[in-house]
């Protein structure tokens, strides 16, 4: 049976295996200067993340709101010069202070941004979801190479240590095949009509895109393979502001070996939950997917990991590989961001026609 710290020490498990072994010096002599684009709510965890990270530092900003220059630039001491609004970005080409241009912006907005970013020279972090669509997946990955950039996908629970001991015990086999996983997230989202969230020209869609994309990773790194197909619904709608995206949304992916992942993500109720059934005995956590603190348990008894700040231990992560011009794993690539919007399509499609689609690979 392979122990955890085995685990860690292989470098390619395949999909959403975790290792993050020292497997060269980090560069200590520079930090990465990271440049955050959207300066909304999300923004203000990673600033505060980056800012406790040995390997990085906040060394840009951009945004649309005249005020947030003056107050973001004072407590995260950017000076004025590194300061941009969306007009006048791609001068960020310009600037040998930025090495690394961080996406937070509505969803729709990632793409424009992404492309912006790497046809500036600049290595491209983009939140989830990567696009609201694989094609838009695949032109941000086609600029990023163009450019000779990195891409990497804000995939935070790829460094959790609750989330990645369920990716040993699943893809490891410890307690035999996994045979089901359930994997669902919820939340009730802001009530204000005018949030982008209701929006489908800025979200790309609802919880499915926001929410389930967490749950679709669950889904792959919990069992390390591929779905080759999907049976999905769409939930009742009870909010009168869901009139351009789904308010929940119920999806079962179908592997080859016969595992079946079944999810729910939704805006009208809460739930943080990811469960597996294996051969030889279940194991679990819940919460699992929002910042923490998690519980779990296995056959083996409750897990008992260190609590960590996602956000600072995701950039200095990433930081080895971009600092030491290294390729970052593809597991936290744009390459992970595609499939799992592969798969999204795929939902979206089985909602919409009723049919068991099959996922475009
Ligand atoms: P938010 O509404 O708090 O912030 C969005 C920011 O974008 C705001 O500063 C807003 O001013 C700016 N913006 C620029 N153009 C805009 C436009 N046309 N309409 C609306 N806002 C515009 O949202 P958030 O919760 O910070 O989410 C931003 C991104 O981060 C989303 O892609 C979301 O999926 C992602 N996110 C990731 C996590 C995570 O845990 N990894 C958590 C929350 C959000």
């Amino acid at each position: 049976m392979e122990s955890r710290r085995e685990f860690l020490k292989k470098s390619s498990l395949g999909l959403g295996a975790l290792a993050f072994p020292n497997i060269f010096i980090p560069n200590t002599e520079k930090k990465l200067h990271v440049a955050l684009v959207g300066l909304g709510r999300y923004a203000g965890y990673m600033a505060d993340g980056i800012m406790e990270s040995k390997s990085c530092t906040v060394a840009g900003l951009v945004t649309g709101t005249p005020s947030k220059k003056e107050i973001w630039g004072k407590k995260y001491g950017v000076p004025s010069n590194n300061i941009y609004d969306y007009q006048n970005f791609d001068e960020i080409a310009l600037n040998p202070d930025i090495d690394a241009v961080y996406i937070i912006l509505p969803n729709a907005l990632h793409k424009e941004f992404a492309i912006r970013a790497a046809n500036a020279k600049k290595h491209v972090i983009v939140e989830k979801p990567m696009g609201i669509s694989a094609k838009e997946c695949l032109e941000i990955i086609a600029a990023c190479e163009k450019n000779k950039v990195q891409l990497a996908v804000g995939y935070r629970l790829h460094f959790e240590p609750y989330n990645m001991e369920m990716m040993r015990l699943g893809q490891n086999k410890i307690y035999g095949k996994v045979n089901l996983v359930e994997a669902s997230l919820g939340y009730k989202v802001n009530p204000d009509p005018n949030d982008w969230h209701y929006k489908k020209a800025l979200s790309g869609g609802g919880p499915l895109q926001n929410l389930g994309v967490y749950c679709v990773q669950a889904a792959r790194y919990i069992t390390g393979e591929e779905p080759e197909s999907v049976t999905a619904q769409f939930g009742p709608v009870t909010n009168p502001n869901f009139k351009e995206v789904e308010e929940s949304i119920t999806w079962q992916l179908h592997f080859a070996s016969g595992t079946v992942a079944t999810s729910s993500s939704t805006y009208n109720s809460g739930i943080d939950r990811l469960f597996a059934s294996a051969d030889n005995g279940n194991f679990e956590l819940s919460p699992a997917i929002s910042y923490g603190p998690f519980k779990g348990r296995s056959p083996a008894g409750e897990f008992n990991f260190p609590e960590i700040n996602q956000q600072q231990t995701q950039m200095d992560e990433l930081a080895k590989y971009i600092l030491n011009e290294k390729p970052l794993p593809l597991h936290i690539t744009g390459h992970e961001g595609l499939k799992d919007m592969r798969v999204i399509d795929a939902i979206y499609k089985a909602a919409a026609s009723g049919r068991r689609e099959r996922i475009v690979s």
